[in-house]
């Protein structure tokens, strides 16, 4: 079976006086809660998503579904935990 691939390109973007300009939208920085993403690209020292341009917007509304590194999970008291993903959870989660 055919691993899905996770998008971590942002060829063609370019620095404009607004900010980083990827296919004419503007890209915003990663933020704290994106470390340990597969998905994060640095370009020039700054990182940012190449699959969600606001990841502060992304992550306001809970765990962001885009993640690669940690998981929303409902517990018995129906709370919302984010649990980190193990390498090999990862691993399979491409399979
Ligand atoms: S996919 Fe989500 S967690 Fe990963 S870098 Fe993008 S916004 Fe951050």
């Amino acid at each position: 079976m055919a691993k899905k691939k996770v998008i971590v390109s942002l060829e063609g973007a370019v620095k404009t006086d607004e900010g980083l300009s990827y296919k004419g939208v503007i890209m915003e920085p990663v933020v704290e809660q994106c470390e340990g993403c597969e998905r994060v690209v640095s370009v020039e020292e700054a990182k940012y998503c190449p699959t969600y341009a606001q990841p502060a917007t992304k992550w306001a509304h809970g765990v962001c579904n885009f993640a690669t590194h940690v998981r929303a999970e409902v517990d018995k008291t129906g709370k919302v935990k984010v649990n980190p993903l193990k390498a090999s959870k990862r691993a399979a989660r491409g399979r």
